[in-house]
C-alpha cells in the first residue's frame, strides 16, 4: 500500500515558534506559566508540562514566573491587566492572528460594523472580537440570515476557517449590506493545507488525518476531507487506527492540523505501514 504523506502535514509556522518560544523560556527560566493551552493538542501540552510549562486558567494563577500568551492571541483586556500586574509577558501570539487584529481594528476605524466570521468562543475568535467595540460572531450562512441589515461593514474570518462557509456567509451578507468591505484574513498555511487535502482525498483509496478532536482546523480538514473521500478518517493518535479501513486499499493519504506534533504524524505513518504489511 502507497503511503502519501501531505507535504505541509502538522505544526504551522506559528505554532511551531510558540512552542519552540515556550520551551525555550521554561529553559531559560525554570518554570514558565501558559495562559491557556498553547496550541489544541493534549501531546503537544504534556510534553510541554515536563518541560517546566505549566498551564494556567487565569493572570492571578500565572503569578511567580514569566506568563506566556499563546499563539491564537489574547483578549486586549488581559494584556491591559497582564501589563498592570506588571507580570513578564512572553508574546507566542502568531504574527498571522496579530495582522487580524490589526485589520478589524482599521474596519472598526472607518467606521464599520464588525463581522467576524468564525467558531463562537475559540481563543482566537475571543481575541479578534477583543479588539473592537459590539461585533458580530457569525459561524454560519444561518447566523448570517439573522443580522439585521446593516449600511456599512467590515468583514474578518478566523484564520482557519473553511473558504466555502467564508463564501457562503460573504453571499448572505451581500444582501443585507450596502458597503461590504471584507479582508481575507484566512492565513495562508491553512489555505494551503485545505488546497492539499483535497488534493490527496481525490488521490488516495483512504485518507487519515491526524490531530485533537478539540482542534478546530484538524477537524475542519477531516470534513473537506470526507466531502471529497468518504473513506475519511481522523486520528488523535496512532491507537485510533482501525485495520479494516485500510482492506483493499492500494493508497492512504495522510494529513494533520497545524498543532499535531511531527512524533505523532510519524507514529501514525509507522503504523499505517505495519497495518498494511499485516
Ligand atoms: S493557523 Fe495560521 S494564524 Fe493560526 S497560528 Fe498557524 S499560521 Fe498562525
Amino acid at each position: 500500500m502507497r503511503i502519501e504523506l501531505a507535504k505541509h502535514a502538522g505544526y504551522c509556522f506559528g505554532v511551531r515558534e510558540a512552542v519552540n518560544l515556550a520551551l525555550e523560556s521554561a529553559e531559560q527560566h525554570g518554570a514558565v506559566h501558559m495562559l491557556g493551552d498553547i496550541v489544541h493538542n493534549e501531546v503537544v501540552v504534556a510534553q510541554l508540562a515536563a518541560a517546566g510549562v505549566k498551564v494556567v486558567r487565569s493572570l492571578e494563577e500565572a503569578a511567580g514566573a514569566p506568563v506566556l500568551f499563546r499563539a491564537h492571541g489574547t483578549p486586549a483586556d488581559t494584556w491591559e491587566a497582564a501589563r498592570a500586574q506588571s507580570l513578564e509577558i512572553l508574546d507566542g501570539t502568531c504574527p498571522l492572528v496579530s495582522k487580524i487584529h490589526a485589520e478589524v481594528r482599521e474596519l472598526a476605524h472607518e467606521g464599520r460594523t464588525i463581522v467576524i466570521i468564525g467558531d463562537h468562543g475559540h481563543d482566537e475568535v475571543v481575541g479578534i472580537a477583543s479588539q473592537v467595540e459590539q461585533p458580530h460572531v457569525v459561524s454560519s450562512p444561518a447566523e448570517a440570515e439573522e443580522l439585521p441589515r446593516m449600511r456599512r461593514v467590515g468583514v474578518v474570518s478566523q484564520s482557519t476557517q473553511m473558504l466555502e462557509n467564508v463564501a457562503a456567509i460573504l453571499n448572505v451578507l451581500c444582501r443585507k449590506v450596502v458597503d461590504l468591505r471584507f479582508v481575507n484574513t484566512i492565513c495562508f498555511p491553512t489555505r494551503r493545507n485545505q488546497e492539499e487535502i483535497r488534493e490527496l482525498a481525490e488521490r488516495n483509496d483512504v485518507v487519515v488525518i491526524v490531530g485533537s478532536f478539540t482542534s478546530a482546523n484538524t477537524k475542519r480538514l477531516a470534513s473537506i476531507g470526507a466531502t471529497i473521500n468518504e473513506r475519511t478518517h481522523q486520528v488523535a493518535t496512532a491507537a485510533d487506527l482501525r485495520p479494516e479501513w485500510f482492506a483493499e486499499a492500494e493508497s492512504v493519504g495522510v494529513s494533520a492540523g497545524a498543532s499535531t506534533p511531527d512524533e505523532l504524524i510519524a507514529a501514525v505513518v509507522e503504523r499505517i505501514r505495519v497495518l498494511a504489511a499485516g
